[in-house]
């Protein structure tokens, strides 16, 4: 049960993410890098600019890279699909090169029109002068007007005069032709002045449309978060650790990594579907096995039924945790209430039939034998004894810990034999295996044996020999990375 469940968990995400990685691969190597198309600085291949816009903005960047200012290149396009712009702009990025590999000068500048997005990328030698919040303002103020009136010739043109203005530290570019465009709420602000708190609030405040989505998710999950805590601990501080953890630790990593790579939409919806499948799977699979085992935990004595009603279910108890609404935490509360029944309550002697009693754990060692009461001691078995109080006879019930790593010593038979040591004989080479041997020395009469272990032999084909030769692009700045900066703009 937990290898298949395992086993099916690990195929959906990896053929999500192997689905996901084709049409990743696919999208990015369908963008041309402009600097194959005849050293140019646009990459518009659904035709959605106008040549003339081209050919402006292909000498405008190519002075601007001449001068060694910085190396622009603007990618139009109609679709990537369902992937994230900004995963996307960092991609091409990266390999492309973009900028000069001295001064990192690069920026990208990347549209989509389907999900209606504006990305800039830029270099580490970027960051400095050109930081994500004027990236922002610069896309919120020159382009985002335009795009929503469709007017993308304007909005890449005036975003390049805006980013090209800025960095040759220039005043913002007239945009007094604006005003008659309907959108006369543009201020016009020179740059330099842009860095304020304000400017803060505004970037954060911007609504996406995935906000709501995400505001129910999160309220879905405090709730079911709350639930569990309560589930999974008796104890009130515990819970409320528990509650806290569950709820902030995703929030911390989305947040985390929203910085660096963006979590779409699409991709939580992934990994919801994903959980919701296998929530209902575990449901089945433990409601249909106690169903199918119900009649076979009823046969043989109260201690019998209580080991094979125990190790049916005790490989699940993470199962029931992790996927613990709507029911199985429920299921999991009365499968140790019925353990509990079925290990202290109403023992009977088999020769008078009178109600026996348990004797208390500090009292039960003149019951056992030395090597039992070892096995207590080291907490590999723990024994019930009862006793009769009419005919004076006695019960020792044994229940093994399936947490224990003791083993049954082979001299003595008590299961006192605990791990000591390792001996590495043999160190495994690229030809041959290893091995070696563990030592267990045992609690109770002292014995040592050993068992041999193997070492795998040493892969190889993890080396990889490195491609990395260039096309023999001339281009004056090629080999730029970029950390994931710059912004994103929606319209
Ligand atoms: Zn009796
Ligand atoms: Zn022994």
């Amino acid at each position: 049960m937990k290898k298949s469940t395992l086993f099916l968990f690990f195929s959906i995400l990896f053929f999500m993410a192997g689905c996901s990685q084709q049409s990743h691969k696919e999208t990015i190597s369908g963008i041309p890098d402009p600097k194959t198309l005849n050293e140019t600085y646009v990459s518009n291949p659904d035709q959605l600019l106008d040549p003339e816009t081209v050919s402006d903005l292909n000498a405008k960047l190519s002075t601007l890279d001449q001068a060694g200012i910085a190396h622009i290149d603007v990618v139009f396009v109609k679709t990537i699909g369902e992937l994230v712009p900004k995963e996307v702009a960092h991609e091409l990025f990266n390999t492309w090169k973009i900028g000069s590999k001295e001064t990192n000068n690069g920026l990208l500048i990347l549209i989509v029109q389907d999900q209606k997005r504006i990305e800039f990328e830029t270099g580490y030698g970027l960051e400095g002068v050109l930081p994500d919040i004027i990236c922002y303002r610069i896309q919120q103020q020159y382009m985002i007007p335009y795009a929503r009136l469709n007017d993308f010739n304007s909005a890449v043109t005036r975003g390049v005069n805006a980013v090209v203005s800025h960095l040759t530290s220039n005043p913002a570019p007239n945009l007094t032709d604006t005003a008659g465009m309907g959108s006369t709420e543009l201020t016009i602000t020179p740059p330099e002045s842009l860095q304020s708190l304000t400017d803060m609030d505004s970037m954060y405040s911007s609504k996406e449309p995935g906000d709501i989505y995400s505001l129910i998710l999160a309220i879905i999950y405090f709730i079911i978060s709350i639930i569990t805590g309560i589930a999974l601990s008796k104890k009130a501080s515990l819970r409320i650790l528990i509650i806290l953890f569950i709820f902030t630790a995703p929030v911390l990593s989305v947040v985390q990594l929203n910085l660096d790579h963006p979590v779409s939409w699409h991709n939580i919806r992934a990994l919801l579907v994903a959980y919701t499948f296998l929530l209902i799977y575990t449901h089945i699979h433990i409601f249909l096995l106690s169903w199918i085992s119900a009649s076979s935990f009823k046969v043989g004595t109260q201690h019998e039924q209580y080991l094979k009603r125990r190790n049916t279910f005790a490989a699940m108890e993470w199962l029931t945790k992790v996927f613990a609404f709507p029911f199985l935490w429920l299921f999991w509360k009365k499968h140790q209430a019925t353990l509990e029944a079925l290990r202290y309550e109403n023992i009977n002697c088999e020769h008078c039939g009178t109600l026996m009693t348990l004797t208390s754990e500090d009292k039960d060692d003149e019951f056992l034998s030395k090597g039992q009461a070892k096995e207590e001691e080291i907490f590999s078995i723990d024994y019930d004894v009862w006793v009769c109080k009419d005919c004076e006879l006695n019960k020792i019930l044994d229940y093994s810990n399936l947490k224990s790593k003791a083993r049954e010593c082979k001299f003595c038979h008590f299961t006192t034999s605990l791990f000591s040591r390792r001996e590495t004989i043999e160190q495994a080479t690229t030809s041959n295996p290893g091995y070696g041997y563990d030592y267990f020395v045992c609690a109770n009469c002292g014995k040592e044996t050993k068992k041999q272990f193997i070492i795998a032999k040493i892969s190889t084909s993890g080396s990889s020999s490195s491609s990395g030769s260039s096309s023999g692009s001339s281009s004056s700045s090629s080999g730029g990375s970029s950390g994931g900066g710059g912004a994103g703009s929606s319209w």
